[in-house]
This record gives C-alpha cells, structure tokens and sequence, in this order.
C-alpha cells in the first residue's frame, strides 16, 4: 500500500523541452522523458542568431525545409495541448530567461552531432545547471551514440566495414518511444515569435516552387514515405539505387537530416520486413543508414571535418582556381549532360541522386581541379538534406582525403557513368530538356553526335547545349598530375 507521504502527486512546475534537429513527437526521448515527469511541458525552437557561435546555419535549402517541418511540428504540438514557442536569439540566455520565468524545473533536449551545437550546448546546462535547473539531455539522432562504437583498442573507427560490423552486430539500437497521447500546458501560456516573420523562405525571388513540388515536409509524410519505400521500392533497392532516373531510394535524407524520423524507427520498421525474402535488401539500405552513424562519428572526432582535410597532404594539392568552370558546375553547363542534369536535380528539386553527387563531386574536385570545400558549401546551400556530418564527410571522401576515402585516381568518367546507370537517358532527359531528343547513344555525348542527328533533336552545341568545358581526357591527366606532385611533396 503506498502510504500518503509517498503519493505520486501531479508536478507543477513545467518542463522545457527544446526541439532541435528532431522534429518529430515519435521516438523523441526529451519529449517522452518529459512527460513522464507528468507535469506541464513547453515545446521550444531557438533560431539561433549567431552564425559564428553555435551549429553551422542552415543554408537556403535547409532554411525552406525547417520553415515548413516547423509549422507541421506546431500543429501537431497544437492538437497534442501545448503549442510550440518560437524564439530567435542566443539559446543560453533564451532558455535561462524562459526557465526562470516559468519555474521550469528542467531542460530536456535531444544531442545534436554539430561541434557548433555541442559547444551551445555545453553553455546552456552550465548556465541552467549554476540556476538549479536540472539538465537531461538524450541520444535521439542516431541508432547508437559514437561513443559506444570503438575499435578493440578503444579507439574510433576510421574504416566504415568494421565500424559497421562492430555496430550491426554487437549492438541491438533500441526500441522506438511512441508519441504522446497528450501534453499539459503551463498555465498563462508563454509568448512565441511567428514563425513567418523569421523569413526562412525565399521571397524575392522565390525560387522553392521545384521544392513545393517534390516535397512534403513533416513527421507524417516522413512516416508515410518510409512506409512507401519499404512496401514496394525496397524490393529493387540493390540495383534501383544506382538508377538516377528511377524513384528506387528511400529519399529519407532531409527526414533523417532534421529528424522528422529516428533512425531507430527506420532501422526497426525495416528489420521487421527482413524475413520477406527482402534481406539482401534491407541490409544493403541498412548500410547506408549505417554510413550516416560512421559520418556522424567521423564529426564527433574530427569537429573541422567542413574545411580541414582529413588528409593533410591535401592542403599542398596544387588546386585550380577555374571560377568560370565552377560557375559553369554550378548551374549545370558544363557540357557532360549527366553533370548539368545533376546539378540542375539538386537547383531544382533540393535533393540530389546519390550516384550523380559523386559523378558532379568527382568532376569538380578532378576534372575542374578545384577545391572540395566549394562544392561542399553549394550543396550546403542548396540541399535540402544538407547535413553537417554526411556532406562534410562524403565531399573529403570524393576528394580522396577523408576517412575510407575513394582513392584520388578513381576519377569517374561522366560518359560512362551515364551509359552505366542512365543507360536509357531518362534522367538526363528530366533534367536537361533540351537533349530530350537525342538518341540514346549521343544522350551521354552529344558532341559525338553526327551534325544530321544533333539537327534532327534541335540541338546546336555552343547554342543550345554547351560543348563540354574541359576534355574529361586532358582533365584526368591533369588531376592525376598534381596528385602524384602532392605525393612525392609529401
Ligand atoms: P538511401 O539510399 O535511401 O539511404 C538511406 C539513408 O542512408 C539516407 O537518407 C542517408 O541518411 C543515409 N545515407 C545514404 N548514403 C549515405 C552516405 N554516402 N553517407 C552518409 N549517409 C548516407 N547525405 C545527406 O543526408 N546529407 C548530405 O548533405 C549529403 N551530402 C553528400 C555529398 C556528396 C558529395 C555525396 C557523394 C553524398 C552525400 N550524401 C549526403 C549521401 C547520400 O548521397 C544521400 O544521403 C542520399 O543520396 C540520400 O538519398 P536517400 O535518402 O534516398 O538515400
């Protein structure tokens, strides 16, 4: 029998919850723990105002997605009983104010990987920590924190296979938290920005419209596209991942990325569907689930993973300064249609192909011989998926200097690339309509496309589509050069 004095009596005094980059009311630790305590909770998002002090601000891409994953999150917050307060400022003072004016007894946050983010960090608890506020903070971005995953000496992997084998298989990555039934709000409400006056999307000019038409942000259609994705595109995962012009991925990135979905409820949704015959599929998807844990590990160890080489012979590589080719990259006109029709997907749409951000890495980094931080800092800006860790992590490993990094000569050839895995043209077909004509054969080289075929699709090189701005030939040669040159510099 519980005697009086031990009553488990209703807690009065709130807690903070503060959303970060796990925009979701599913499989949020802070969020559960915090309703556990069973008293009045209070959502928080903090647009944080200094870019030189705190995680690394989201470029226009990302600044779209979080406008629209915010307003999905607060009404869903809404019908849950506790509106979500908005705030723009300095996190530490933000969150120290809000607590003391509403008696919070605690702050409860879910670990964001960014350096930037876990300095902020560090200052919000010890400033909450010196007023009394108790401080919890939770791993919800990542299936098992970096810390755990340790070779047998103890020390971080800097291979992915046995990063993934120690944590596939020595590591069971715990069950989703459901969502809450209900959340209390404080009594007298706390004041919030409007999230329409922080000006998170493109006005003049608005260039989202490509965006508004592949994307849905938001905890729902998250879960809906995994759903999708598991029962039907996942089937000819192994093979469909390679094929830019086929809807044969998960397209999770930007849900992962702002954690509209946990990686925990991707990894058990799909081991639940592994006996179907399926896999050999869903643990090649796992394994890419798995690249982003070695990713975030890799910025954990190595906090300047966005400028600094991990390779440090790199910074002697003798890079071009070619700004005309890279403007050229940048928009996609460069000629080889597979890197404009990648390059055109992530300007238009946001999001890129996997296979085509290495085909368009590699031709920036090897055949234009320009530095990897350019096109790490374009993507940045225009993806929506742009992540701290996974693109720092994947331009050092297409430059050749990062951790289990593709060698520097593998340089990818843009014409066989294309035949390989857009064997019918589709992709490059959506993206750079006005080869949309061509042959198959020339669809990857239209300057080996005789004058009567180029005629007979409309296109006129130099005019309509412009001849290639390097020979990919003459290009390799060059790369390979300067990389041999860094070697024996060494
Ligand atoms: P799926 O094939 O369905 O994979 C499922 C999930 O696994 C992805 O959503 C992603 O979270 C993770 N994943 C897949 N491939 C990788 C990888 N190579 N490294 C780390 N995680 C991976 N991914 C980002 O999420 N953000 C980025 O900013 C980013 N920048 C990249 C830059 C370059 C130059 C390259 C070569 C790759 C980059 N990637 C990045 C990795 C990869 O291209 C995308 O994660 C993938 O294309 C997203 O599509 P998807 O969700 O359909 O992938």
């Amino acid at each position: 029998m519980t005697s009086p004095s031990t009553t488990i009596r209703p807690v009065d005094s709130p807690a903070i919850v503060w959303f970060r980059r796990d925009l979701r009311v599913a499989d949020n630790p802070a969020l559960h723990h915090a309703v556990e305590r069973g008293g009045p909770v209070v959502p928080v998002f903090i647009l944080d105002a200094d870019p030189e002090d705190g995680p690394r601000p989201p470029g226009g891409a990302g600044r779209w997605w979080l406008h629209h994953s915010l307003e999905r999150l607060a009404e869903t917050l809404r019908g849950l009983g506790s509106p979500l307060v908005l705030r723009r400022g300095d996190a530490v003072a933000i969150l120290a104010e809000m607590a003391e004016a509403l008696g919070a007894e605690a702050v409860m946050w879910n670990h964001d990987h960014d350096p930037g983010a876990a300095a902020r960090d560090d200052k919000v608890r010890e400033a909450l920590t010196a007023k009394g506020i108790a401080v919890e903070s939770f791993n919800g971005a990542l299936l098992v924190e970096p810390e755990a995953i340790r070779s047998k000496a103890g020390t971080p992997f800097k291979v992915f296979t046995p990063f993934w084998k120690t944590l596939s298989t020595g590591h069971d990555p715990a069950r989703p938290l459901p969502a809450p039934a209900g959340l209390r709000a404080p009594a007298g409400g706390v004041a919030s920005d409007r999230l329409e006056d922080w000006g998170l999307l493109p006005v003049t000019p608005d260039w989202a419209g490509g965006l508004r038409e592949d994307w849905v942000p938001g905890e729902a259609a998250a879960g809906e596209r995994l759903t999708d994705f598991l029962d039907e595109i996942v089937r000819d995962y192994r093979t469909g991942r390679d094929r830019p012009g086929r809807d044969g991925t998960s397209r999770l990135s930007p849900r992962l990325r702002w954690g509209e979905i946990s990686p925990r409820q991707v990894w058990h949704a799909a081991r639940m569907r592994a006996d179907d015959g399926l896999e050999p599929a869903i643990e090649a998807f796992l394994r890419e689930i798995g690249w982003r844990e070695f990713t975030h590990g890799l910025l954990v160890t190595n906090p300047d993973l966005g400028t600094e080489p991990m390779d440090k012979r790199f910074n002697k590589l003798r890079w071009r300064d070619d700004d005309a080719g890279v403007e050229a990259w940048r928009r996609g006109k460069t000629g080889y249609p597979i890197v404009d029709a990648g390059m055109r997907q992530l300007w238009q749409t946001g999001w890129m192909h996997n296979r085509v951000r290495m085909i368009t890495g590699s031709f920036l980094v090897k055949d234009l011989l320009a530095r990897w931080q350019i096109g790490e800092e374009w993507f940045w800006d225009t993806l929506v998926d742009a992540c701290p860790a996974n693109n720092t992590a994947n331009w050092q490993w297409i430059a050749g200097c990062g951790a289990d990094p593709a060698p520097f000569f593998r340089v990818f050839n843009p014409v066989l690339q294309g035949r390989k895995f857009d064997p019918e043209g589709d992709y490059v077909r959506q993206f750079v309509p006005e080869l949309a004509e061509l042959p198959n054969r020339y669809i990857h080289e239209p300057w080996n496309a005789p004058t009567d075929v180029l005629a007979k699709a409309g296109v006129e090189l130099g005019t309509t589509y412009p001849n290639p701005i390097v020979d990919h030939g003459t290009a390799r040669d060059r790369a390979l050069a300067a990389f041999r040159e860094m070697r024996a510099a060494a």
